[in-house]
Formats: C-alpha cells, structure tokens, sequence
C-alpha cells in the first residue's frame, strides 16, 4: 500500500491569505500546506479520503491518472469543497464516482451539490454514486476499510483503518472502545493542529501523548495550523517515531 499525503494542512492551509508570520513567509516547501487530503494505492485502487478545496490542484500536482473512490471523513468546508472537480474521472473513466459518506455527511453533500443530485441534472455535472458508511467493515474492491468513530468537538468523525495503516483527522476525543481498533496499526496519521489547546483539535502535546500510548512504528501528524511552528524546528521537538507530515510525502507500507 502506498500512501501520499495531498495535503497536510488545516482549513485555511499554509500560507494563510494575507498573514505575515513566520511560519506563512517560510521558503521551507514543508511549511507549505494545502487543505488536508491522503491518496491510498492498494491493490490496484487509488482512493482519497476528503476531496477539500485543492483536491483539483492536488490531482494535478500528484499526477494522478485514476480515481476509484472518494470517502469522507466529515461534511466540513475543508473536507469536501472540491468534490465538482470529481467531473474529469467522470468523463474519464465513463462512470460515476464512487463516494462513501456517513448518512450526515450525504446530506450535507446533497446540500452543496444540489445539482449533482436533481433528477434531471445540467450536463456535465459530476456524476456521484453514494455509498452509505456506517460502523462496519466494507469493501473497495480488495480495499477493507474499517470505520472508526472519533468527536471533532461533538461532531462525529469517521477515522479509518486499512490494513496496519490508520488516518485519523480533525479528532479531539477518541472512545477507549474505539481505540481498540486502532492498537496494533504500524502507521498511524493524526491530526496535530498547534501547541495551544482548541474546542475541536488534538493539540500538538495531546497528540504525541495519544501516539505514546497507541505505540504505532511509525506515526504522522496532519492538518497542521500555521500557528504550530515551522516545521524543521517543530520537528526537532519530537520523538523519533513521530514525523509532521508534509505535502507530497509518500510513504509505502508493506
Ligand atoms: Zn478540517
Ligand atoms: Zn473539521
């Protein structure tokens, strides 16, 4: 399995708009974030979990030639904005994209793109195949992807587990029952917003102390605020096990 990470970076990615601190003026090219957003190869699938507002520069920056899925972890802005953009595997591969969201995020997703939901739609609009996500194991061809229930604040999240890989974003709690699914994971991805506490974020110490107790091999943290530090001094704080992700990183699990 191959895993690329498309982008690392909170809603607002790195650099914000019209910021002038340190970390948005970096020339580092880790310090530069699009909206969060991992691309997984297996067995033959290319999957995306989120399709945010970049997902169109982020397909055209990763080369990406095939799309099999899109799924969601939750309905907000960041996560699903570039969904439209879905229309050039559309027209592409000649069928529908297959999308998998919680009933909540569906309804969200009818909301946004009305257009692509009406019974008779405006050619060209994208042409999406909802899948219902609930607690249970399902299927991308060989791909098995188990649902993880995580709370952005009290919203629900989907966090998912494929294979010994889990991606874990916008998470600030995590049940202990729910953690049993994660333990035992080789990799796990998580999101680490900043250093000082937030309603819906694990910060940077919670989600060290978490990775501490999960003892994952490796460990990346994602959607990563402007406000955490510049990456190559952040870094330099942490255990050896834990990496802050960045843009175009590709990592490949046996
Ligand atoms: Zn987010
Ligand atoms: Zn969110």
């Amino acid at each position: 399995m191959k895993v690329t990470f498309l982008g690392t970076g909170t809603s607002q990615g790195i650099p914000v708009i019209a910021c002038n601190c340190d970390v948005c003026k970096s020339e580092n090219e880790k310090d530069k974030r699009l909206r969060v957003s991992v691309l997984i190869e297996h067995h033959g699938k290319h999957i995306v979990i989120d399709s945010g507002p970049d997902f169109r520069q982020q397909m055209l920056r990763a080369n990406v030639q095939q799309l099999d899925a899109v799924v969601f972890t939750h309905e907000h802005k960041d996560h699903i904005a570039g969904l439209d953009d879905v229309r050039a595997f559309n027209f592409k591969q000649k069928k529908d994209m297959d999308v998998y969201a919680t009933s909540q995020v569906q309804e969200s997703l009818k909301r946004e793109f009305y257009y692509a939901f009406e019974e008779k739609k405006y050619p060209g609009v994208p042409l999406l195949k909802l899948h219902t996500v609930t607690n249970d194991v399902f299927k991308i061809g060989e791909v098995s992807l188990l649902p993880i229930n995580v709370y952005h604040y009290k919203m629900p999240v989907k966090a998912y587990r494929i294979d010994n890989f889990t991606y874990i974003t916008d998470a600030n709690k995590i049940d202990e029952v729910e953690l049993e699914k994660i333990k035992g994971s080789e990799v796990i991805v998580i999101n680490a917003l900043r250093k000082e506490a937030h309603i819906s974020h694990f910060t940077l110490q919670e989600a060290v102390q978490l990775l501490m107790e999960l003892k994952p091999k490796k460990a990346y943290l994602t959607h990563v605020s402007h406000l955490l530090g510049r990456h190559e001094e952040v870094q330099k704080e942490l255990p050896d096990f834990i990496q802050i992700a960045h843009d175009g990183l590709e990592i490949t699990l046996t």
